[in-house]
């Protein structure tokens, strides 16, 4: 098949390096493992993503058979994600430009604003559009309340790209509840998600330099959302021999002048173990599986999740994860087999499930080892490109006569 991935913000030539920032995590790194899985697969695959520098080519090859388009629309420089939809009209115009020339199968909108370009323009060609939101606004507004710097049209459009495209891919089972509660209609959305590289995350290989110290490791974005307040307060409970090393934010460089870490060394200073907690900055996608393995536990306790990569990559390198049970952790994450599910929020908790894992070693090296089982079994990107295929197949097979664009996309922000 000829697939057309639309990723507004995300650009999967970002997910080599880059990550970690605010704006730059999951979406980069899921949308350019399946772009290469499906390539692999025997199918051709265009990113189109909005250029954000003057000097990058218009076409970037990925890999055979992959290509990253840049789409002008708005000024060719970083902008904040929540700034860009204003821009998405003419990033829909430039997709329909593309398109009338070089018709693909089937197009796959990632994000909510890549869906509000992406329909008009499928619709008008008649092609079929799948849908992935990654995030929901709904679940950022009930969790963020006035900080969510959404813009506020965001859940009707949401709502009218549910109902209105092909096929929703939602991440995981919560996320299907979600957009019922938002008006999509049942058996609209089919549960794919996204996966992990059992290949690069693996448990034998290089391990980072550690000390005695029992190792916790977060690694994420750093926002308030991704929980690692928790894990610092969690440290506070436990004994002077756990560390805890915060992988992530701004490159090593610049962590001295970054809010959110300020924020976490005070929590830090007042829980009493700032000689325990170790901000490393942002890591290559290269160096993680190493620092991976240098952990005896890592730490994902976000106050919500849509899907949720890290965990993934913690099992592929078998190491137990102790997770918040919202979203996609809740589904990727056993319970007492391949770790310990948390309330979130809940820093005694953590600690509890921390604690229990220091205490048996053995038990530790259990879970790890059925959590590498499970990402190679469940969530390996040729097994979730293979259930994409099957999406796409269906509604390519299903396909209408070309039509204008439904989407109302509610008042102007
Ligand atoms: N990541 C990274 N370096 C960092 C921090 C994060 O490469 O310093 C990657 C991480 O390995 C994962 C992604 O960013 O692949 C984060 O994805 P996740 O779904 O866990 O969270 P999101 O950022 O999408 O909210």
């Amino acid at each position: 098949m000829r697939i057309a991935m639309v990723s507004e913000h995300a650009s999967p030539l970002a997910a080599s390096s880059g990550l970690g920032g605010v704006d730059a995590g999951g979406q980069n790194v899921a949308v350019r493992a399946l772009a290469l899985a499906l390539t692999d697969a025997g199918h051709e695959v265009v990113v189109h993503t909005r250029r954000t520098d003057p000097t990058t080519p218009r076409r970037v090859p990925l890999a055979a058979g992959v290509v990253v388009d840049h789409v002008d629309a708005g000024p060719a420089r970083e902008l904040p994600k929540d700034d860009l939809v204003d821009h998405m009209d003419v990033f829909s115009d430039e997709l329909a430009a593309r398109w009338r020339c070089d018709l693909p199968d089937v197009v796959h909108a990632h994000f909510w604003m890549s869906g509000m370009a992406a329909l008009p323009a499928a619709r008008a060609l008649g092609v079929p559009i799948v849908q992935t939101f990654h995030a929901l606004g709904s679940v950022k507004r009930r969790h963020q309340g006035a900080e969510d710097t959404s813009p506020p049209r965001r859940v009707a459009v949401e709502s009218d790209l549910g109902a209105s495209v092909d096929r929703v891919l939602a991440t995981c089972r919560e996320e299907v509840d979600e957009l019922l509660a938002l008006g999509v209609p049942a058996g609209q959305a089919t549960v794919v998600p996204c996966g992990v590289d059992v290949g690069h995350f693996t448990p034998g290989g290089e391990s980072a330099s550690r000390g005695e110290r029992f190792r916790v490791l977060t690694v994420s974005r750093l926002v308030p959302r991704k929980g690692v307040d928790t894990v610092i307060g969690a440290l506070g409970r436990l004994p002077d021999d756990v560390e805890l090393v915060v992988a992530g934010g701004p490159p090593a460089a610049g962590l001295d002048d970054d809010p959110e870490v300020a924020r976490l060394r005070d929590r830090a200073r007042a829980e009493g173990v700032a000689d325990r907690v170790v901000f490393v900055g942002a890591v290559g996608q290269d160096a993680l599986p190493a620092l991976y393995r240098s952990a005896d536990v890592v730490a994902c306790v976000p106050t919500y999740e849509p899907f949720g990569l890290v965990p993934l990559e913690a099992m592929g390198c078998a190491r137990p994860v102790v997770a918040a049970a919202v979203g996609g952790l809740a589904d990727t994450v056993v319970d007492g087999v391949t770790g310990h599910h948390v309330p979130a929020g809940d820093p005694a908790a953590v600690a509890a499930a921390l604690e229990a894992l220091r205490a048996d070693p053995a038990r530790a090296r259990a879970q790890g080892r059925a959590g590498r089982r499970r990402a190679v079994a469940e969530y390996g990107w040729d097994r979730v490109a293979a259930a994409h295929e099957r999406v796409y197949a269906a509604v390519a097979a299903s396909a209408v006569a070309p039509r204008v664009g439904v989407l109302t996309t509610g008042s102007p922000a």
